[in-house]
């Protein structure tokens, strides 16, 4: 039934494994015996309560998160977290560090400003290709929280090394959070977006520290309230089930195919062969110092806006696609999360060796 599915090399909404579509095929019309459909279960019914219960067990499994923290379903995907993480974290101390090193993490220092005092840490704003030198950073004397982007989606540009500071960190791991395993309780708060990682659009998984909790500032609009979601099980009000549902999915295959060692292990020899091959074909460019290339966004150009355009043209005609760089950048871009495997991008490679001939 699955005939003519593409590759999908985009950086989200991105590809999504196909057992996990099927699965979500086969039990559309009754989902666990109920005869309806998950669409259609209502959010305060005890089978999807239990549901919520399983999904943050699996999760808990595969992050291995402590159990003082909070796992949270929140709207407005990543953007609603750039303004909830301000309205509940920065009323501590009024102010917070922001270590802008894109796109992402930039938007997210604006959003916060109506909140509180924003202090940026360093900034790449002149040449988002480079990584501020940790020995640059400025951070502010009372910060309520340290907020950064692990892995910027649109440069392909990401900090391996856990910044180390005294205060609460706070990381937006959209596009990396199951690239490898971490440790939780590094961060005080770590969010993702739904559609790259984690099965489709619709949430923000947020996993936060249960003493950073309960500081929100007045203004917070119940449903962006961490407390209060943690409360009612993120279901304070009627929650996108779907997204969740796809989730749990993704979740279980992840754990299936060996959880976080195992994707990293791919991850690893994905980014090595195609990076390898991008920097031995005198024909194609990555502009990042390797030490900070991205794992999942691997960014490159012909150097020549033209060829850029009639690679992602001609490769969509192939069934290779997602491949055009993001419109505020332009040049090229694979996005190697963890659906795609390692035949994927030797067929990507392959394609790139005709190309450049
Ligand atoms: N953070 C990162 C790292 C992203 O790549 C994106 C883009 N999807 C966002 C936040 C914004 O996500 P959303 O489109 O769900 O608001």
């Amino acid at each position: 039934m699955m005939t003519n599915r593409v590759l999908n090399f985009a950086a989200g909404p991105a590809a999504i494994p196909e057992a996990v579509l099927k699965q979500a095929q086969h039990e559309l019309l009754n989902w666990r015996d109920t005869g309806m459909s998950i669409l259609e279960v209502g959010h305060r019914t005890a089978v999807f309560q239990d549901y919520l219960a399983e999904i943050q067990a699996e999760l808990r499994q595969l992050l291995t998160i402590p159990t003082n923290y909070h796992i949270l379903f929140m709207p407005g995907g990543g953007q609603g977290q750039f303004f909830s993480v301000p309205m509940n974290l920065i009323g501590r101390t009024g102010q917070a560090d922001y270590l802008d090193t894109g796109i992402w993490s930039h938007k997210a220092a604006l959003q916060a400003k109506p909140y509180g005092q924003v202090n940026i840490v360093a900034s790449n704003a002149t040449n988002p290709f480079v990584m501020p030198k940790t020995t640059e950073w400025q951070c502010a004397k009372d910060a309520a929280y340290f907020y950064y982007c692990p892995n910027e989606t649109i440069s392909g540009l990401m900090l391996y090394d856990i910044p180390q500071v005294a205060v609460p960190l706070i990381a937006d791991m959209s596009s990396c959070i199951l690239m490898k395993p971490f440790t939780v309780a590094d961060y005080g708060l770590i969010f993702s977006v739904s559609q790259k990682m984690l099965g489709t659009s619709g949430i923000s998984l947020v996993i936060v520290r249960e003493e950073l909790l309960g500081e929100a500032l007045p203004i917070t609009p119940d449903i962006f309230n961490y407390q209060k979601q943690a409360k009612e099980s993120s279901c304070l009000n009627s929650p996108p089930i779907y997204a969740i549902y796809l989730m749990e999915l993704v979740v279980k295959w992840t754990l299936q195919q060996g959880g976080l060692v195992a994707m990293e292990e791919c991850n690893q020899a994905k980014a090595k062969l195609l990076y390898d091959y991008i920097d031995n074909s005198q024909f194609y460019y990555n502009k990042i110092d390797p030490v900070y290339r991205s794992l999942m966004n691997i960014t490159f150009t012909t150097n020549d806006e033209a060829k850029d355009t009639a690679f992602w043209q001609t490769a969509a005609k192939q069934g290779l696609m997602g491949l055009k760089g993001h419109k505020l950048l332009g040049g090229l871009r694979a996005s190697c999360y963890n659906t795609i495997s390692i035949g994927d991008v030797k067929r990507l490679i392959a394609f790139m060796q005709d190309f450049a001939q």
